[in-house]
């Protein structure tokens, strides 16, 4: 695929001669103000090959790009060159207009005189005196351009989703619903995510599970949708509209198709008793070698755990599950880890989170002392299906009279994470609650400031207040079951700085929450490289642009969705969700994406074949030809960065509008002048 429109540097491709348009713009005054515009519009007159040229106040606008339209048509000019703002901005405007008119885009150059000459600089006749020594390096060049054309590549319309919790099932069930087809990733043995864990969400207190599950359902019983428990994206390669993308399956033991879910084999495993400690129930609860993640899990399809089942640990087992399971035959203990390649147009990327380790704040004493928990651990032994059965009771089974919750561990601190994760604050307040309603302690938030930026958020910290829970100002110094008063004895003391009365409280607590913050996953990294993305400094996954571009990443075909780009709560996490979902939709009904011309191309006679270039792509745009042992760049993957045509040893890699005759002769106008 080569983007080259044969012809000579002369006009339109053709032979006549060139004839350029030159666009000097005011910017109102932002260029205006220190350039003289109609001085450079002057001086551009006189350049070789210059027809015409104008200034005028917004170049962008309709009628200034009216004024280009008009020109090529009337004055038959055949090269334009704008000089304006920066080509990030409206390079793409002035390219469109010159379309528009007949003329091919790429024999358009712009040169921006307001970030390089008027707002950089503070005397105007200098100012002025180098944006014409732009301008005319910029005629110059704009000769020698080539006619380019886009080159357009066909979009599959299968999406692949990564993670299932709540971001990943409602891009699923979106693209699912317009008809598309999706392929669902998840690493876990059930999709669900977080949000599975937790009994109410905030602020309207609704039941996570009846809002989850039927999502939860959907997805399985929808035939759009092919969903993948138990398993991992491995590779990705292509680019956008044609990603392939390989899968890893782990064993679950269990045949998927065979199991019915009846759970009988559970029942019949030789350990009479749960033994293990259970993940669902972040360890609070205790689950067999053979099991499932919890009743509502989707599949609802049970695994085994072959760290803990006899017959794969030992080999030596009666294997009473599967002669339960009988004539069901879902039992497979020789399963080993399988691969596959699926192919689609575009990726959703919807990883999600993990949450701060609480063991990292020694000061709170989480692991040490029983009684301190996490906030995902309370919503467990709150949850009406978690290990308690819904009851908060301490470790010795008692109901708690006094519970303190710290606000921001892992969030807003220097020695840990500097970020604010958003939905502490909240998930505080509902905890608070909860708590209340569930026994009759006394409930203590300590919190440093009160974050409560939402749809009726305010409100439910206010409803909060009016429930009794008491608040205290400060960052907790520490947690202790060093007694000082009688009141004391036996129970842990919340020690902190109360910063609106203005000195130290010591409070009792038969049980302490620790309001764990949010934190990318571990192998966040390897993921980013695997999808060609970036990560923020934090590690989340890094948008294309925060306000422009919130869910696309920089490799084109691949979005965002959900907590992986930054911590966020359930009503934003679904908004961006949709959003990605829809700028999927959006490639994929387009049926093709456009290819921008500026990209690397190998001369073939010229290449040694040395690969130098391979490694040095950003992009991995570039293989190598082992038939021709020649450097092949796919355009397709090519952003035009320029690397590989640096590095090439032999200068066998050209880019189209940076070739070397192009910046060359710019260059030597510019020095020309100044000189
Ligand atoms: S093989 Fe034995 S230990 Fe493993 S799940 Fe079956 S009964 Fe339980
Ligand atoms: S220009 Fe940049 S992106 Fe394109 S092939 Fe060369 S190194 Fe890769």
């Amino acid at each position: 695929m080569s983007h080259h429109k044969h012809g000579n540097n002369q006009g339109n491709g053709g032979s006549e001669p060139v004839r350029v348009g030159v666009y000097t713009c005011y910017c109102g005054s932002n260029i205006a103000a220190m350039v003289d515009v109609e001085a450079v519009a002057k001086f551009a007159e006189k350049l070789p090959g210059v027809v015409v040229s104008r200034a005028y106040k917004y170049m962008c606008s309709d009628p200034g790009q009216e004024l280009i339209a008009q020109d090529i048509k009337e004055h038959k000019l055949n090269r334009i060159v704008v000089a304006a703002c920066s080509p990030l901005l409206h390079e793409h405007t002035f390219r469109t207009a010159t379309g528009r008119a007949g003329l091919n885009p790429y024999f358009l150059h712009m040169v921006s005189i307001r970030e390089h000459a008027s707002w950089v600089h503070d005397d105007k006749a200098n100012s002025t005196e180098k944006a014409k020594e732009i301008l005319q390096g910029a005629v110059a060049r704009v000769a020698l351009h080539k006619a380019l054309e886009k080159a357009k590549v066909p979009v599959n319309p299968d999406v692949l989703v990564v993670g299932g919790g709540i971001a990943g099932i409602h891009a699923a069930l979106t693209l699912a619903n317009a008809n598309k087809k999706v392929i669902l990733v998840e690493r876990d043995a059930t999709i669900g995510g977080h949000m599975a864990k937790f009994d109410k969400t905030f602020p309207t207190l609704d039941c996570a599970a009846c809002i989850l599950t039927p999502k939860m359902s959907a997805v399985r019983a929808h035939p759009n949708i092919t969903l993948k428990t138990w398993a991992e994206v491995t590779k990705v390669e292509g680019y956008v509209g044609n990603f392939k993308v390989q899968i890893k399956q782990k064993p679950r033991y269990i045949n998927e198709d065979l199991c019915v879910g009846c759970m009988e084999c559970i029942k019949a495993c030789v350990f009479k008793e749960p033994k293990f400690s259970d993940e669902f129930n972040q360890g609070l609860g205790k689950r067999k070698p053979v099991y499932i993640p919890f009743p509502q899990a989707v599949p609802p399809v049970v695994l085994v755990d072959p760290a803990t089942c006899l017959k794969l640990k030992t080999g030596k087992c009666k294997q009473t599950c599967v002669e339960a399971c009988g004539e069901r035959k879902a039992f497979d203990f020789e399963q080993k880890e399988t691969f596959e390649e699926v192919q689609v147009g575009t990726v959703i990327v919807a990883t999600g989170f993990k949450t701060f380790d609480a063991g990292r704040q020694a000061l709170y004493g989480y692991g040490v002392y029983p009684e301190v928990y996490t906030a995902l651990e309370i919503e467990r032994l709150i949850n009406a299906s978690g290990p308690t059965g819904g009851h908060l009771v301490t470790k010795k089974g008692e109901a708690p009279k006094s519970v303190a919750i710290i606000h921001c561990v892992g969030s807003r601190d220097e020695h840990t994470n500097k970020w604010c994760s958003r939905v502490c604050c909240m998930y505080s307040l509902k905890l608070a609650h909860m708590i209340k309603a569930h026994t009759t302690a006394q409930v203590y938030n300590f919190y440093i400031d009160m974050r409560a930026a939402g749809k009726g958020y305010e409100e439910f910290y206010n409803r909060v207040l009016e429930e009794g829970v008491q608040f205290i100002r400060g960052r907790v110094a520490e947690v202790t079951d060093w007694a000082m008063t009688p009141d004391e004895e036996g129970r842990l003391v919340v020690r902190a700085e109360d910063t609106l009365a203005g000195f130290v409280r010591r409070i009792p607590a038969d049980m302490v929450v620790l309001a764990t913050g949010l934190e990318p996953h571990k192998d966040a990294q390897d993921v980013r490289r695997m999808f060609n993305m970036s990560c923020s400094g934090e590690g989340f996954f890094l948008e294309r642009h925060p306000k422009l571009a919130p869910v696309n990443t920089p490799t084109d075909g691949i979005f965002l969705a959900g907590a992986c780009q930054g911590p966020k709560d359930i009503p934003d996490t679904v908004a961006q969700a949709g959003a990605a979902a829809a700028e999927a939709l959006a490639l994929i009904d387009r049926g093709h994406v456009e290819i921008e011309p500026n990209t690397a191309y190998v001369v073939e006679e010229e290449c040694s074949g040395c690969k130098t270039c391979l490694s040095m792509c950003p992009y991995t745009a570039i293989t190598r030809d082992e038939v021709k042992k020649k450097a092949v760049i796919n355009p397709a993957m090519c952003k035009g960065c320029g690397t590989c045509v640096a590095a090439c040893p032999s200068g066998s890699i050209r880019q189209n509008l940076f070739e070397d005759e192009q910046v060359l002769v710019e260059i030597e106008e510019v020095l020309t002048r100044a000189a």
